[in-house]
């Protein structure tokens, strides 16, 4: 069975995946980290991500590899862990301009299409229900409004000691929903099949039971 989660920066996407996944026995596979290990490579290498045809000619030598330890996603760029390296928000806006173009998309879509294939997942995203995983049998748009969304990033990087200011996260989330809405490939979009599920004002184990519901678990 595939579970496709997609939904705008934010949205609390991966933390109700990982516990649906958890209470449901799937695989929770997060694609924003392929994009977001892509763009790092990009970065320690210091090709311009706004340089299409140099992005593209360094996309040859990424190799990612997705590996499971105590159930939580590790992944590997050229054979080193880069999990915790890819959560700078800096990483995240470079993912966003990568994720525009055909090479990169392409790359990461057959990896993506593998582990569906291979497995029980929920998989998040941008694009799960309407490009990866058409056939899905279950897709949640997951959204939330800018302002919490930004409060919840707000606190998440207070928590880990990082210094942060509201606004100006909340101008990086709608930056990089419009980027994420507004391309030519694979848009973030709700699918015409997906059910809307608008988290503002509900609290993780909600979202995670009415998941479960959609999912008739
Ligand atoms: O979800 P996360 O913030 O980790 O994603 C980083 C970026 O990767 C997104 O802003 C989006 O541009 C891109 N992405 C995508 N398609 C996906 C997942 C992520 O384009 N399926």
């Amino acid at each position: 069975m595939n579970i496709a989660i997609d939904g705008p920066a934010g949205a609390g996407k991966s933390s109700i995946a990982r516990l649906v996944a958890e209470q449901m026995s799937f695989i929770y596979v997060d694609t924003g980290a392929m994009f977001r290990t892509m763009a790092y490579y990009f970065l320690e290498e210091g090709i311009d991500t706004a340089d299409e045809e140099a992005v593209n000619a360094g996309c040859d030598s990424i190799d990612i590899r997705i590996e499971y330890q105590d159930n939580k996603q590790h992944i590997f760029l050229n054979g080193t862990d880069v999990s915790e390296k890819i959560r700078q928000e800096e990483v995240g806006k470079n993912a966003s301009i990568v994720a525009k173009y055909s090479k990169v998309r392409t790359k990461l879509l057959e990896l993506q299409r593998q582990m569906a294939a291979a497995n029980d997942v929920i998989m998040d995203g941008r694009d799960i229900g309407t490009v990866v995983l058409p056939q899905a049998e279950v897709k949640i748009f997951l959204t939330a409004s800018s302002l919490v969304r930004a409060k919840r990033r707000f606190k998440e990087l207070q928590e880990k000691g990082v210094d942060c200011n509201l606004e100006e996260i909340e101008k990086d989330i709608i930056a990089r929903d419009e980027q994420d809405m507004n391309r030519e490939i694979a848009p973030l979009k709700q699918a015409e099949d997906a059910v809307l599920v608008d988290t503002s004002d509900m609290t993780i184990d909600e979202v995670v039971d009415k998941i479960k519901e959609i999912a008739g678990r």
